[in-house]
């Protein structure tokens, strides 16, 4: 993998955000890889594609590339509001790649966000753009990364070092398993998951959980019983092969 961005394709560019584009699709398109399939080559998609910037032929898996001198922590602004929220509902949501890189286009860091973490309880509903704006009443979205826990976010590249690519698809591929729950439902059991993971430790316990169980009203206001909802996920978790039961409300993290 070279960490170099080659400057001369941005050649004849003037808008930053066309400089960026060019070079990050320039690089990923040589050193990404399929996260989903052995697959190690991309392709991008046709510039018109809604927020699809490279997609496999091997396993048909799809990826949005964003490059950041500092990639967000909290917000990532996305494209049209009803085009995700559909994505997210047909099972199609793309699998994010945050690029970081430095102000001479070295590559430092490059993070997925796994497409099954992608709910409609993470997307954010933008202003419409004002009666002024060329495309006025559009309504694009902002993606809570702050409300993603940890798992959703795999490093393929960190301080400019590559993580073993086999490392990376097992990663990726043990949540693949999260398919398995309809949508609608999939954002409680990826938030109890990140829940469970802030704990910081493998060994925890059913009041561990309920210790959290403000977060779970804030994040969910309309549901008025968190406690059954919380023991309802960790059975979810546990039929996943997340999660193993050791009796009197004691658990295991397997992943
Ligand atoms: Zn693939």
């Amino acid at each position: 993998m070279k960490f170099e961005c080659d400057i001369d394709f941005a050649a004849g560019y003037k808008s930053q955000q066309q400089i960026s584009r060019v070079l990050s699709e320039q690089w990923f398109g040589v050193n990404g890889y399929c996260l989903a399939c052995e697959s190690d080559q991309l392709f991008p998609t046709p510039a018109n594609t809604q927020a699809s910037d490279f997609s496999c032929r091997n396993c048909e898996q799809i990826y949005e590339l964003k490059a950041f001198r500092i990639k967000p922590k909290n917000r990532l602004v996305d494209g049209a509001y009803s085009a995700m929220i559909s994505r997210i509902k047909s099972g199609s949501a793309p699998t994010l790649l945050l690029l970081e890189r430095t102000d001479s286009w070295r590559i430092q860091g490059l993070t997925a966000v796994h497409h099954l973490f992608l709910t409609p309880e993470i997307i954010e509903m933008r202003k419409p753009l004002s009666s002024m704006a060329r495309r006025a009443g559009w309504v694009g979205c902002n993606i809570r990364l702050d409300t993603i826990g940890p798992d959703a976010q795999i490093s393929l590249v960190s301080s400019g070092v590559p993580v073993d690519r086999r490392i990376v698809r097992e990663k990726f591929q043990e949540f693949e398993r999260l398919k398995n729950i309809p949508v609608r439902q999939r954002g409680w059991t990826t938030f109890t998951l990140g829940i469970i993971r802030n704990l910081q430790c493998t060994e925890f316990s059913l009041n561990d959980v309920y210790l959290r169980e403000r977060a779970f009203a804030t994040a969910y206001p309309n549901n008025h019983n968190v406690r059954a909802k919380i023991r309802q996920q960790l059975q979810v978790l546990r039929d996943l092969g997340y999660l193993e039961f050791h009796g009197y409300g004691q658990y295991r993290l397997l992943i």
